[in-house]
């Protein structure tokens, strides 16, 4: 199956934006702060922040087959949307410039939340164009109201000046952009085969969906040994569950698989949430802190913080075999760090206070 699987999806083109493969890194020092080899399994930290493509993360991977499906069909300018510290904005901005095509954003986001930092930063860098709307009313959802017909708006603006506009929805999580995570996942599967390593779990920080779809459908393909456990970032299920079982099921098609996935096949953890998307809990922010001192590892405070509070909280409650290994999927994210620089520093005591002192 492996075999056929790397055929159809060498078959589908895609432009090269991210530096692959990404190291898959041991982390010894976390599991020794985590209770040793007694309490806590070995970790793998795959590090996809490392992906390249302006600062690096997870998108990078789904954007190589949007932007080349973008090209093919004479796209002049591409758009998306997402919150103010949106990393898959960033990295669209980016990746556009990579072809020679100009971006153009809609990003939510409250007036006192405008501040051009971390990200939004990075997106006026780019050059991007942006669009503000207001952010959700619900703080657990990823869109607000207006979002939609902004984008629409947006599109009908761009072709009125000639423009053919591509739109990448939101986080990249379509069949197309699937892809990349299935292709993530056969590359990861590579890396466990030639470390020995058979995985029991695999830890994914869960937005937008497509990221686990792609590791999921991937696994499945690759016949890998691991479960993927998801942790979800904002709210929304089970209607995102049945999302990422359709857009998965959608990409499976696209290689000409007859693999389907149900929703059964997707667990994902809602206990790390908190008070919503983009805002820290005390196991995000101890997360951070406990990564950048075992590791020398940069988590970021909306994802992958919450995903690696979910694994700590799993291996606190003595919920995964110690003897097992798993794998954390760090999918990027560091940018939207300095946006959140007030809360570190707070959490923290070491992250220099206004007088940039240290504890
Ligand atoms: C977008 C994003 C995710 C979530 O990926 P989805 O495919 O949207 O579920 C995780 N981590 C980081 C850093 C991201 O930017």
């Amino acid at each position: 199956m492996m075999t056929s699987v790397i055929g159809a999806m060498e078959r589908i083109p895609r432009v090269p934006l991210a530096t692959l493969p990404t190291p898959l890194h041991e982390a010894r020092r976390l599991r020794d702060a985590l209770g040793g080899p007694d309490r806590c399994p070995r970790i793998l930290l795959k590090r996809d922040d490392l992906t390249g493509l302006a600062l690096g993360g997870n998108k990078a991977r789904k954007l190589e087959f949007l932007v080349t499906d973008a090209l093919r069909g004479g796209a002049t300018v591409l758009v998306t949307t997402g919150g103010v510290q949106s990393n898959h904005a960033r990295m669209t901005a980016a990746a556009g410039r990579m072809v020679g095509l100009p971006t153009s954003l809609v990003l939510s986001a409250a007036p006192g939340e405008r501040e051009v930092q971390g990200n939004l930063l990075l997106d006026r860098l780019l050059g991007a164009e942006i669009t503000f709307v207001e952010p959700p009313r619900d703080p657990m959802k990823l869109t607000g109201p207006d979002e939609a017909a902004a984008l629409a708006e947006l599109e009908a603006r761009l072709r009125a000046r000639g423009e053919r506009p591509y739109l990448v929805p939101l986080g990249g999580s379509t069949p197309l952009g699937v892809l990349g995570y299935v292709a993530g996942a056969l590359e990861l599967e590579g890396q466990l085969e030639a470390a020995g390593a058979r995985p029991e779990r695999l830890y994914v920080a869960c937005g937008s969906r497509g990221t686990a779809a792609g590791l999921v459908l991937g696994a499945r393909l690759a016949g890998a040994p691991y479960a993927v456990r998801g942790v979800a970032v904002s709210g929304g299920d089970p209607a995102s569950t049945a999302f990422a079982v359709e857009i998965a099921n959608g990409t499976a098609e696209l290689l000409g698989s007859h693999a389907r996935l149900t929703p059964d096949d997707f667990e994902t953890d809602q206990s790390q949430i908190g008070p919503g998307y983009g805002r820290s809990t005390p196991a995000s922010l101890e997360a951070i802190e406990l990564l950048a001192l075992t590791e020398g590892v940069l988590l970021d405070p909306v994802y992958t913080a919450k995903a690696m509070a979910g694994l700590v909280a799993d291996i606190r409650a003595g919920a995964i075999d110690p003897a097992t290994t798993v794998v954390f999927v760090h999918t990027g994210g560091q940018a939207a760090l300095f946006a959140h620089a007030a809360e570190l520093a707070v959490a923290t005591g070491r992250v220099g206070g206004r007088d940039g002192s240290a504890r």
